[in-house]
């Protein structure tokens, strides 16, 4: 069989974030209870703006960008 499925996303129970998931500043942040949280780190230099804690999931949101989907590999970024 072919595939060749590397599942190492085990572990990663992120919850349902809409954007955010897909979010270049997104962060997930785990709590000592074990719940897991999205993060928006834009709030750090927006906060009137963001939320440091969004309300998932999030359908709109003005400061979303996308993640880079070359991440991996030799990057062409300079
Ligand atoms: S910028 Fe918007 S979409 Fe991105 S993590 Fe923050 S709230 Fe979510």
């Amino acid at each position: 069989m072919s595939g060749g499925g590397g599942g190492s996303v085990s572990g990663g129970e992120a919850p349902p974030a809409g954007l955010c998931g897909r979010c270049r500043h997104q962060q997930t942040v785990r709590n000592t209870r074990g719940s897991v949280f999205s993060l928006c780190r834009r709030s750090r230099t927006e906060p009137e703006r963001y939320p440091r804690y969004p309300r998932l999931p999030v359908e709109r949101c003005a400061g979303f960008e996308p993640r880079d989907r070359s991440e991996r590999g030799a990057g062409d970024a300079a």
